[in-house]
């Protein structure tokens, strides 16, 4: 069968390496975030095979990316946490889902919706600046969940907040934070049996921030989420393998512009490979004339401006025929570039480069083993 001329394969065996490699080290059950596309790699192949790899929840943002995993038959415990006010609460109770909920006029709104009891867990801020109640508003949020719980309109599952990253002072500052939230919440008649901090960065690095639970994105994909730690130092492999077939080549002579603006003119004669993936496809614009590919197992860059559907490689002399492929993104142990690579290359962190693809990228999985 012959492979998509857009590809983002990704490796379940990677997925379920991670989720394996992350929870031995960690040694705290593990929500795997699949939010956002499952970070452009596929939530539901994702959260498959997360969950048969030991991940003990699914989180995402929505409900109904939380929905779509339950119409692929997932049964495993999802949370969703960003809510507009028309939200389908009613839905999530339905499906099993737990309620992420950050103010009191949200809650009593879950609390409304048909269907109850709801499941919730009540998220605080403790000093992120995103959402989640601010520590004065603690006791009003607590003594309304007590009160509903009381009338079994709800049930307060868990309590979390979540790390700005912002230094390990400020990390400590935030654990500190949320402990006293926690007895804020017990102080006012609660008994949430979920507690949870940290993302991946904060699990591995901040101990203290693990709790009963971590919730781990980036890493699950095999990506690091530090400047001073790649994948392999922290025992990752990177699911996602992006590539597409050359679409054509050409000989030019030397001073030939090449794309938009003609910010590249080649030095001399030589081949130019026209690669099919553009910005329409979520590569970045910004990364024109830097963006790393490797075709044949040879590096090369981005020659001139990305342009919606399209970019130019400088192939020089290289015997390189339509149909070979140019590997943006995969695993470095391979020797190819990596998502870091065009995070570089566009100013950017890797979360961004993975998550924003798409247009015409087709999807192929290979299985976990
Ligand atoms: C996206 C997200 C995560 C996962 O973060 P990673 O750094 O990718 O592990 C965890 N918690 C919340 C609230 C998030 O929004």
């Amino acid at each position: 069968m012959s492979r998509p001329l857009r590809e983002a394969r990704v490796d379940l065996s990677a997925i379920a390496h991670n989720v394996n490699a992350l929870r031995r080290n960690i040694g705290t059950p593990i929500m795997v975030v699949v939010k956002s596309r499952g970070y452009g790699h596929g939530a539901i192949p994702v959260a498959k095979a997360a969950v048969e790899a030991g991940a003990a929840w699914l989180g995402v943002v929505t409900i109904e990316e939380a929905l779509e995993l339950r119409s692929a038959g997932i049964s495993a415990p999802v949370l969703a946490w960003l809510h507009d006010p028309d939200a389908d609460f009613a839905g999530a109770i339905a499906a099993g889902i737990d309620i992420g909920v950050s103010y009191r006029a949200q809650l009593e709104r879950v609390a409304a919706a048909s269907g109850c009891p709801a499941v919730v867990q009540l998220k605080v801020d403790t000093g992120l600046g995103r959402n989640g109640a601010t520590a004065s508003d603690w006791p009003e949020l607590f003594d309304a969940a007590v009160a509903l719980e009381r009338t079994g309109r709800i049930r307060v599952r868990g309590l979390w907040s979540h790390l700005a990253n912002s230094g390990e002072e400020a990390d400590l500052a935030q654990v500190a934070s949320f402990s006293r939230a926690i007895e804020a919440a017990r102080a006012a008649g609660l008994d949430p049996e979920i507690l949870h901090l940290a993302a991946t960065a904060g699990a591995i690095r901040v101990p203290s921030s693990r709790f009963d639970l971590v919730r781990i994105g980036l890493g699950s994909y095999g990506l690091s989420p530090f400047d001073d730690q790649t994948s392999a130092d922290l025992g990752l492999r990177p699911a996602l393998e992006l590539s597409a077939g050359i679409a054509s080549t050409k000989r030019v002579p030397a001073d030939s512009g090449v794309s938009y603006g003609h910010d590249y003119r080649t030095e001399r004669e030589t081949t130019l490979a026209l690669v099919p993936l553009g910005y329409a496809d979520g590569i970045p614009r910004h990364a024109s004339g830097r963006g790393p590919v490797s075709i044949n197992g040879r590096r090369y860059r981005v020659a001139g401006r990305v342009a919606m559907d399209q970019f130019v490689v400088d192939v020089g002399d290289d015997a390189i025929e339509v149909g070979d492929r140019a590997i943006l993104i995969g695993d470095p142990a391979t020797g190819v570039p990596t998502a870091e690579d065009w995070a570089n290359a566009a100013d950017t962190i890797n979360y961004e480069i993975v998550t924003r693809l798409g247009g015409r990228i087709e999807w192929t999985y290979a299985a976990a083993d």
